[in-house]
């Protein structure tokens, strides 16, 4: 029986006509784009697509600036030691807002930054388990903030930020605001040239592109010291060799994430529902987050007195992949600061599992993962130390 992925907010299969088009470009063109012969030359058009698909994929627009980076851990460290070079380091400001839910690569950055005297802040989730304009409002100080990053959509919950509202405070008052869109390319609309962020961050490997290669967004005219020094790549913001078919690949990726949308939107949503459904349909299961504010394809659920790990193990001997949260954090055993930060109790926080659907995930899957889960969580649950038989109470649904 063939293995059921579920684990797409950690990576996605690339899809097989991104990799068709990444391959004359490994062996047959394989020059060095900077080079001024034919070698060089003739992968400049490949390239000058695949940019234009990027550009078009977010509605940049002809003068602001896309650069290519290694993945978006690159892409957020540039933008935070970035501004840190600009503005922090010696004045005039001496703050970075952003949230208790980022990615740890955004997370981490700001604790580097702290050692270095800058004062972060981590604004905290309301009951939905998101920040809004409001408490913004009440922590950004203009005369202080330098920028303000908050993600598109969260990895784990897949609830999705008011970034336009966001961003438009900051605009109002004149801090930069940068966003973390790797969880929302292909599953919600993102589009630059109607939410005014100053940067904004992606990865190819999220939307069925390749790993190892991602995008930062720089609005026109914006100053950003870079992270990579060398050549003059990247109009010298990002140096190194651009990896043109990895480009390539993105390229197209961003072309067909913005295309699926619409089929994100009803299909993949109608699967995730019908997942969702069956997992609520269980005792004592429920699921981290309103359903109209996340992501399409992403559910966190928790199943009471099963440790999410076991889960995984059992869910990945029935053949379903998942996850106990964000990949990079499920080596660690420390509380997920996510759950934390939305008040989860350190019981459920230990019972969460992650399933996140693509365009590639089928009814049938959906149909099978279901059983599969319903049968590990019986099993588990016969097994269990701490799990003394289903208790009344409806299978709540929500932020806390
Ligand atoms: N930001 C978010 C929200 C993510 O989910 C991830 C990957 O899990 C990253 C950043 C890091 O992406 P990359 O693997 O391209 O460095």
């Amino acid at each position: 029986m063939d293995r059921i992925y579920l684990d797409n907010n950690a990576t996605t299969i690339v899809d097989p006509r991104v990799r068709e088009a990444m391959d004359p470009y490994f062996c047959r063109q394989y020059g060095n784009p900077n080079s001024l012969h034919g070698f060089g030359t003739e992968v400049h058009a490949a390239m000058r697509l695949a940019m234009d698909r990027l550009y078009a994929g977010i509605h940049a627009g002809d003068e602001d600036d896309v650069i290519i980076t290694s993945c978006a851990c690159e892409g957020n460290n540039h933008v935070l030691k970035g501004v840190y070079f600009d503005l922090l380091r010696n004045g005039p400001k001496s703050e970075i807002l952003t949230t208790q839910v980022e990615h740890p690569c955004v997370r981490n950055t700001c604790a580097f930054l702290e050692d270095l005297g800058v004062k972060v802040t981590y604004m905290p989730v309301n009951a939905d388990g998101i920040v809004d304009a409001d408490t913004l409002r009440r922590h950004i100080h203009p005369e202080r903030t330098a920028l303000v990053s908050v993600m598109w959509a969260n990895n784990e919950t897949g609830l999705i930020f008011p970034v336009q509202e966001l961003a438009e405070v900051c605009r109002a008052n004149n801090v930069l605001f940068h966003t973390d869109a790797v969880q929302a390319i292909g599953k919600v609309p993102v589009d630059v040239a109607r939410v005014p962020v100053d940067f904004l961050t992606f990865s190819a490997h999220k939307f069925h592109g390749p790993k190892g290669i991602g995008g930062l967004f720089i609005r026109k005219g914006l100053k950003l010291t870079p992270l990579i020094h060398g050549g003059e790549q990247m109009g010298g913001r990002r140096a190194g060799t651009v990896n043109v078919p990895y480009l390539v690949g993105m390229g197209l990726a961003m072309e067909m994430a913005g295309d699926s949308l619409a089929f994100e939107a009803s299909v993949v949503r109608r699967l995730r529902d019908r997942l969702e459904d069956a997992i609520l349909a269980l005792p004592d299961t429920l699921v981290v987050g309103r359903r109209e504010l996340r992501t399409p394809n992403t559910i966190l659920a928790s199943f009471r007195g099963i440790e999410g790990e076991a889960m995984i193990w059992d869910l990945n001997a029935g053949g379903v992949a998942a996850s106990t949260g964000s990949a990079c954090a499920s080596e660690s055993l420390e509380s997920n600061p996510t759950f934390v930060a939305m008040g989860i109790s350190d019981e459920l926080a230990h019972t969460g599992i992650r399933f996140s659907l693509s365009r590639f995930t089928s009814a049938e899957e959906i149909e099978r993962a279901a059983q599969v889960i319903r049968r590990s969580a019986e099993r588990l649950r016969a097994i269990s130390s701490t799990y003394d038989g289903a208790q009344a109470g409806p299978a709540t649904t929500g932020g806390n």
